[in-house]
């Protein structure tokens, strides 16, 4: 994945995503200057120069164990308590009903894995959907993206984030230098909930093994969780994304990297919010390239 970030590029970008950027004032100091976000109250924050998110090329260390990462609290019984034989790296005991018979979820490959989503019956979302939508990006992703759940349009195509949050999911990656194709995008539940509800806890619950199977697969250097339900289902948790996002948390028995950043749907309607998303992504974008 080539990411090098050309500054004017970037700019336009960042204004495409409605954050309006700092000008370089004649005579300011040395890294007062351009393409910070402009955000009352908060650091500006500008994204390294050149920053090279990925070579394309397998990671070294897939798997970063974060030491600085700090540790939410998590229940005796989470499926993510060091105990526990899940997530990325270990097997996932979960088995899932589908129209075939039940399937052991943590030995799928990616083909077997996609084919047991789109016949699970495993909750009652299955009666309403038009079909799952699985996932999609490269799959030895770098970075992986988690959302919540299809809406409308995403029922309707089969492909997560399309529609208007999806393009500014797509300004936000071309942002930090990346497009969809260069990282894995996925969803806590793969039917919609009808109406856009919110995921109930049993669905999610149901829908866990398959995402946890795809992060085994993409093994990816960083999770971003995106918005309340994707961050409050990965960390069992009942903490504000506010209060979650902008430091970095680790998942799972193996502490993959975890950002917490707001959803694109929640930016559409809160763009106030847009230039702390923008902090986000700058800080994954540094600890991709290793900085
Ligand atoms: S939301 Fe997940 S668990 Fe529920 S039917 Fe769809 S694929 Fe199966």
């Amino acid at each position: 994945m080539g990411a090098t970030l050309d500054p004017v590029r970037r700019r336009l970008y960042l204004e495409a995503m409605g954050i309006q950027v700092w000008r370089h004032r004649a005579g300011a100091p040395a890294g007062e200057g351009d393409d910070a976000p402009r955000d009352a109250g908060q650091a500006a924050d500008p994204l390294p120069a050149a920053a090279s998110l990925s070579s394309g090329a397998p990671s070294a260390n897939r798997v970063s164990t974060a030491p600085e990462a700090p540790r939410l609290p998590i229940t005796p019984n989470s499926p993510f308590s060091p105990t526990a034989r899940s997530g990325p790296g270990a097997p996932v005991p979960a088995r899932v009903d589908t129209a075939a018979p039940t399937v052991e979820v943590s030995t799928l490959g990616w083909d077997e894995l996609r084919a047991a989503v789109a016949t699970c019956r495993a909750c009652g979302l299955c009666a309403t959907r038009t079909q799952t939508v699985f996932g999609v990006g490269r799959r030895d992703a770098d970075l992986m993206f988690i959302g919540e759940a299809p809406g409308a349009e995403e029922d309707r195509r089969g492909e997560p984030f399309v529609g208007r949050a999806g393009q500014l999911l797509d300004r936000m990656l071309a942002a930090i230098g990346l497009d969809r194709d260069q990282v894995f995008i996925a969803n806590i539940l793969k039917c919609r909930p009808p109406g856009n509800r919110d995921p109930k806890p049993e669905e999610a619950a149901a829908c866990r093994a398959f995402l946890l199977r795809q992060i085994a697969l993409v093994q990816p250097r960083v999770l971003v969780s995106l918005g309340r339900i994707s961050a409050q289902n990965l960390l069992e948790t009942d903490e504000a994304v506010g209060r979650l996002r902008g430091r970095w948390l680790s998942f799972g028995p193996a502490a993959l990297p975890l950002m917490v950043t707001y959803h694109p749907s929640y930016l559409l309607r809160s763009p106030e919010q847009k230039a702390r998303a923008w902090q986000d992504l700058v800080q994954v974008a540094r600890r991709l390239r290793g900085a």
